[in-house]
């Protein structure tokens, strides 16, 4: 059961057909399916059941309010990377003990802010960064919970863009230098360590790189055991990749049988931070074609969707399935699809085969839910596309479009 369907040839967020929605809110517009959501954490919740767990979605994938507090009254707590999302996490009225914070340029406010909120703990990436809070803490007389985000230098087989466990990435701490920072915590009388962490990547399509990465933390958390240092949790990031195209990604039951197997009587609680495997596949993009423009050697769909709405294509050389919200039935043909900002980056696909379209046609950008709107800006003095939550036959806008006075609204002067 899908919720983003074809009934009667046309494309249906739930209940609704998507041609009213673009009728009433106007495009670029995005589309979040509730139930597709909703769906998405209890897959992944529940293939985590028979392990002491929490899954703290992983923020900066969808961060709009409404999907935080939808997936907060799942029972789901939060992953956050700013001190922005922590405001976020805590405005959704997610519990502070739901919340980690992982990243590598903590600012001291963002810190201040977390110390404050009494959030779960930091997930460190730095020495530098352990000495700060370390120091922030003692002068704001708190004692920081944290884990070491340890680097496992696993290769996740994924973009460079999204890899981060490997020894040349900025993320995390090598395991030697962890090793030797969890001996010396005990000097620091500002922090406890009550755990590990690690993220590798995201968009991982095979569970080996997951694997590798936990047995090295299990080493390290026996080393860490029997050294008398005994941590309460295990964080082992999110990164479970979602089909965008013909990847075949494990399924969370699998993916959580796995490390159920691995994990079933160890003393951890174990958390995880899904992010694109709860919100992709939960959202598309929709678009209306501007112009077709054929040239001596490219046919081109102009439309009203680009790089600042959709960046993931030109960032990442990105494949998001793209079809005709009202299918025609007219002959393939060959498409660069491309927006109407002026960098020749802008486009939401390449020689992609769809069906001939026309101006004034609407277009469906799938997989758009995770990494779309959070990734937007307002290149070119284009206002951010509206977000919709669609529930059943309910069709909540959680976001207006941003008006031209928006987009010069922090320049002026009062
Ligand atoms: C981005 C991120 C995640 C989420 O990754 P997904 O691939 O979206 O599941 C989890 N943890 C950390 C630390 C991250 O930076």
């Amino acid at each position: 059961m899908h919720f983003f369907e074809y009934r009667e040839n046309q494309l249906f967020a739930e209940q609704v057909p998507v041609t009213t929605l673009a009728k009433e809110y106007g495009t670029p517009l995005y589309v979040y399916s509730a139930k597709t959501l909703k769906r998405h954490f209890n897959a992944y919740d529940s293939a985590f059941s028979e392990l002491n767990h929490m899954t703290c979605y992983s923020v900066k994938a969808n961060s709009n309010i409404h999907v935080l507090k939808l997936l907060g009254s799942m029972g789901a707590g939060m992953d956050i990377v700013s001190g922005g999302e922590l405001y976020r996490a805590l405005k959704a009225g997610i519990s502070p003990q739901k919340i980690v914070y992982s990243g590598v340029g903590k600012r001291p406010e963002e810190i201040a802010q977390a110390l404050e909120a009494d959030i779960l703990m930091f997930n460190v990436e730095s020495v530098q960064e352990l000495e700060r809070i370390n120091d922030m803490a003692l002068r704001m007389g708190k004692v920081a919970r944290i884990s070491l985000r340890i680097n496992p230098d696993v290769d996740p087989k994924t973009h460079p863009y999204i890899s981060t466990g490997m020894e040349k990435n900025k993320f995390g701490i090598d395991m030697k230098t962890s090793f030797s920072l969890y001996k010396k915590a005990k000097d620091f009388s500002g922090i406890q360590p009550i755990g590990i962490d690690c993220h590798i990547g995201s968009q991982l399509t095979t569970v080996e790189p997951f694997l590798e990465a936990l047995d090295k933390i299990l080493e390290f958390y026996n080393e860490l055991c029997s050294w008398g240092l005994c941590i309460e949790y295990l964080d082992l990031g999110g990164g479970l990749g979602i089909t965008y195209e013909e990847e075949k990604p494990p399924h969370p039951k699998e993916f959580g049988e796995l490390l159920t197997s691995r994990l079933k009587g160890i003393p951890l609680k174990l958390i995880l931070e899904p992010g694109r495997s709860i919100a992709g596949n939960a959202g598309i993009l929709v678009t209306e074609v501007i112009y077709t423009k054929d040239t001596p050697s490219k046919h081109f769909l102009i439309v009203d969707a680009a790089m600042n709405d959709l960046v993931r294509p030109s960032l990442y050389g990105s494949y998001h399935r793209i079809a005709e919200v009202l299918p025609q039935g007219r002959p393939l043909q060959s498409y660069d699809i491309v927006g109407p900002i002026c960098e020749s980056g802008d486009f939401l696909a390449r020689d992609r085969e769809l069906a001939q379209c026309e101006s004034g046609e609407l277009l469906a950008c799938f997989s758009a839910g995770a990494y779309g709107f959070t990734m937007s800006s307002n290149y070119n003095s284009r206002p951010r596309a509206c977000e919709l939550l669609v529930d059943g036959a309910n069709v909540h806008c959680i976001r207006r479009r941003e008006s031209y006075q928006d987009l010069i609204a922090l320049e002026e002067k009062e």
